[in-house]
């Protein structure tokens, strides 16, 4: 007796000690294995979103034209709205965004081509580098995605992850490839992956290195198989072919201790003569805004990808000023979020301006920064949050005496600087 063959995937034609399962058809004269029925999904859903967007050039637009994408000054209007200061960062992308939409807008058979420019954005921690990126997104109508870089060194299997990144892109457009391809990636901490001291060679740094020759491949523009689930390693799975070369990519990075790279290169602290001809130095603090290219390259960042991040800016460390103003400016300022919070109970909420003056003070005391001023007044908040909702009030006022009495209680810690 002839022996029964055995069952393969009539598509891939593995069997199925190398599949997860295999699906008989009604007759069981075919298989078809879970991957495939997988692929097929993703094929069926990128096929609606060409279909959707017509397969036209300027799909992520929706017809739009020129005079109806916001000119610069319009974004950094709208930038202004949310995010406080960082007025060159914020002039920065503004043109670059303009420009992108511009570059969709190019005729493809122009002779002039207007190469993309990706941006990367250096500044402390908690100065407003994810928030410019995501209050672009709001404004934006492509696809949008955030994607921290430290994940990309920690995992074993580089070229994998970094192609993955592409696959949180993917899904920001609803697998529709066309609008993904016309998307914006923000990369976040960039600088985790420099090469660490200038020796290339020191082995515990070739992971960082290496990353960046993966990234250097999605910054230059080609063709990318991206997985359509992530950073599954399977050989037979099917990659989603993307396209990179419109895809706009912001970095961004605190580069801590880069200053002193501004600092070496501009050569002993001192550069120019003020007015009164005396030679002027310049603080510790003014360096960032000198800093260049050859800056990132002395930090560990390879040649190759800065000259693919022609875009240079920088983000100021906040003042105190700065501080006080994210707290009750912006239009979804921490306070603002409070007192929606509270109103939602019937309850008006209000901060005296020396409550908010103490909690500034407590920011930078305990070096917490921006990100310290959320944490703070929600340790303020937290006893009249869990009270007030249950109680006959109808308006609570923080006062300076009470706010210090709930710090006080909170035990903040002098945040350690890594
Ligand atoms: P990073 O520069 O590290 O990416 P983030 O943008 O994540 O910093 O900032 C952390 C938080 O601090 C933000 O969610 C926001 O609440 C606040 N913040 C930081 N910088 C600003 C700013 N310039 N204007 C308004 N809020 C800010």
């Amino acid at each position: 007796m002839p022996k029964a063959k055995e069952p393969k995937c009539s598509y891939c034609g593995r069997d199925a000690s190398q599949v997860e399962a295999l699906v008989p058809s009604p007759d069981q004269k075919s298989y078809i294995c879970t991957d495939c029925v997988n692929a097929i999904h993703d094929m069926i859903v990128s096929y609606h979103g060409e279909a959707a967007s017509g397969k036209n050039k300027s799909a992520a637009l929706k017809g739009k034209t020129l005079k109806e994408i916001p000119k610069p000054a319009a974004i950094k209007a709208f930038l202004d709205q949310y995010v406080i200061g960082q007025d060159e960062a914020k002039k920065y992308l503004s043109v670059a965004v303009y420009n992108h939409y511009k570059r969709l807008m190019q005729p493809d058979d122009d002779d002039v081509d207007i190469e993309k420019s990706n941006i990367i954005l250096v500044g402390p921690t908690g100065t407003g580098k994810t928030l410019l990126a995501k209050t672009i997104a709001r404004l934006l109508d492509v696809p949008f995605t955030i994607v921290d870089a430290t994940v990309l060194t920690q995992a074993g299997y580089v070229g994998e992850d970094i192609e993955s990144l592409l696959t949180r892109l993917l899904q920001a457009a609803d697998y529709d490839v066309e609008r993904a391809q016309r998307g914006i990636v923000f990369i976040d901490e960039i600088d985790k992956i420099a090469r660490k001291g200038d020796n290339p060679s020191i082995t515990r740094d070739v992971s960082g290195e290496g990353v960046q020759q993966g990234l250097l491949k999605l910054l230059e523009g080609s063709i990318v198989n991206v997985p359509p689930q992530g950073g599954r390693k399977h050989p037979e799975q099917r990659m989603i072919p993307v396209d990179t070369k419109n895809i706009l990519f912001i970095c961004g990075g605190a580069f801590d201790g880069i200053e002193q790279k501004v600092a070496h290169r501009l050569n002993t602290h001192v550069v120019g003569y003020s007015t009164d001809g005396k030679r002027r130095r310049i603080e510790a603090k003014d360096f960032m805004r000198y800093v260049a290219p050859q800056d990132l390259k002395s930090f560990g960042l390879i040649p190759e990808i800065i000259g693919r991040l022609p875009i240079l800016t920088h983000l100021e460390p906040l003042d105190r000023d700065a501080l006080r103003r994210v707290l009750t400016e912006p239009k979804n300022a921490i306070t603002r979020q409070y007192e929606k919070l509270f109103a939602m109970d019937g309850i008006i909420l209000k901060f005296d301006d020396d409550a908010l003056d103490l909690i500034v003070d407590k920011a930078i005391e305990y070096k917490l920064g921006a990100r310290g001023l959320r944490s703070i007044v929600e340790s303020i908040m937290v006893d009249a949050m869990y009270e007030l909702p249950s109680a006959d009030v109808k308006e609570f006022t923080v006062t300076r005496d009470y706010a210090y009495q709930k710090i006080e209680a909170a035990h903040f810690e002098e945040a350690t600087l890594e």
